[in-house]
C-alpha cells in the first residue's frame, strides 16, 4: 500500500464559454482564479484555475473551455459530482446566494450523517456543497463570500461506475480505508489527507458509459508531496500492471496520469513548484501565463482569446 499521496490535487473539466466559466467560479462560488494559461496539448483553448488563495492542492477546480463544445452525456465511468467543503451553518447562505444567481439542481440532503447542497455547474457540471465542523483550511474571501460562509476546497469526488470492484482496490492501494457502504455508495477515507481526502464509489451497473463533453470531469489528480514520492508512486503502479504515462512538466507541478479500470482517467499531480512560480500571489491568475514551448504563439493567442472580463 501506498503512502505518498495526500488526497485530491485538482479536478479538471471541460467548459463550452470561458467567459460563463470564469464569471461561476469567481463570482458565484467565491473562489479565486489563480492561473490563466493554455491547455499546453492545445494552446488556443485556455486552462483556468480556480482556487484559495494560493491554490494549494485539494482546492483546485481546473478548466478547458472549448468554445461551443457541446454538453457531455452524464454516465458511468467518470466523476458525476464534485463536492466542496463549507463551514458548519452556512448552506442556508449558500442556498439563497445560488438560488438568486440562477444556479439550477438546487437540492439539500443528508448523506453519511452530513448536510449537502446539490447544484449543478453552469454547463450542467454535478456539484456539491458540503457543511464540515472543523475544516482549518485557509480561506480566500471575495465577491461577497465572507469568512463564515467561504469555501475550504474540495470535499470529494464521487465517480459513477458500473462495477466498483477494481476501482475499490486500487483507491485502497492508493493509501485509501474503506469508510462506510450506504445506499449504493462505498467512502473511502484517505488518513492524513490534505483537507481532501474522501473519494465516493456510486455503483450503477445498468448506465452506460457517460459521453465527455462540456460540463464533465476530465480527470482527477491526487497529491504527492514532491517529484521523488511522484516517481515511486510510478513505479508501484506500474509494478501492479497500470500503464503509466511518463512524468510530464505541467509548469506548476509534474503531472502522471493512468487509466483506472472503471474507466475515470486518474492523476498524480505534485505539490511542488506551485501557482507562485511565475506570479506574485497578490497578482495570481491575472496575466495571461504561457508555457515555454507556446511562448511564441503569445500575440496570436492575446488576441484569439476571449477575454474574461471587461
Ligand atoms: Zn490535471
Amino acid at each position: 500500500m501506498l503512502t505518498q499521496i495526500k488526497g485530491l490535487h485538482h479536478v479538471t473539466s471541460m467548459a463550452a464559454d470561458a467567459r460563463t466559466n470564469n464569471q461561476f467560479f469567481t463570482h458565484v462560488l467565491g473562489l479565486r482564479r489563480v492561473k490563466k494559461t493554455v491547455n499546453f496539448d492545445s494552446p488556443d483553448v485556455y486552462h483556468l484555475y480556480y482556487g484559495d488563495e494560493t491554490g494549494a492542492p485539494g482546492t483546485v477546480m481546473t478548466y478547458f473551455p472549448f468554445p461551443d463544445m457541446g454538453s457531455g452525456r452524464p454516465g458511468t465511468g467518470e466523476v458525476g459530482t464534485t463536492v466542496f467543503s463549507v463551514p458548519e451553518g452556512s448552506l442556508g447562505f449558500w442556498s439563497d446566494r445560488l438560488s438568486k444567481r440562477g444556479v439550477t439542481g438546487l437540492k439539500a440532503e443528508e448523506t453519511f450523517g452530513e448536510k449537502r447542497l446539490n447544484f449543478a455547474g453552469s454547463d450542467g457540471d454535478g456539484f456539491a456543497l458540503v457543511e464540515v465542523r472543523e475544516d482549518n483550511r485557509p480561506v480566500w474571501t471575495a465577491n461577497g463570500v465572507g469568512e463564515d460562509h467561504a469555501i475550504r476546497g474540495f470535499h470529494s469526488v464521487a465517480m459513477r461506475l458500473r462495477d466498483e470492484g477494481a476501482t475499490a482496490e486500487l483507491l485502497k492501494f492508493m493509501g485509501y480505508e474503506t469508510f462506510e457502504a450506504g445506499d449504493g455508495v462505498t467512502r473511502f477515507i484517505m488518513p492524513g489527507s490534505n483537507g481532501a481526502g474522501i473519494v465516493d464509489l456510486e455503483t450503477m451497473p445498468n448506465i452506460q458509459h457517460g459521453l465527455q463533453g462540456a460540463g464533465s470531469v476530465h480527470h482527477v489528480a491526487f497529491s504527492v508531496e514532491n517529484r521523488e514520492k511522484q516517481l515511486e508512486v510510478r513505479k508501484a503502479l506500474m509494478d501492479t500492471g497500470y500503464r503509466v504515462t511518463p512524468v510530464i512538466d505541467r509548469d506548476y507541478f509534474w503531472a502522471i496520469y493512468f487509466r483506472t479500470p472503471g474507466g475515470v482517467l486518474f492523476e498524480i499531480a505534485t505539490n511542488e513548484p506551485g501557482f507562485d512560480r511565475d506570479e506574485d500571489t497578490a497578482h495570481l491568475g491575472e496575466a495571461l501565463k504561457l508555457p515555454q514551448q507556446h511562448k511564441h504563439l503569445r500575440p496570436i493567442l492575446e488576441q484569439h482569446l476571449q477575454k474574461l472580463e471587461g
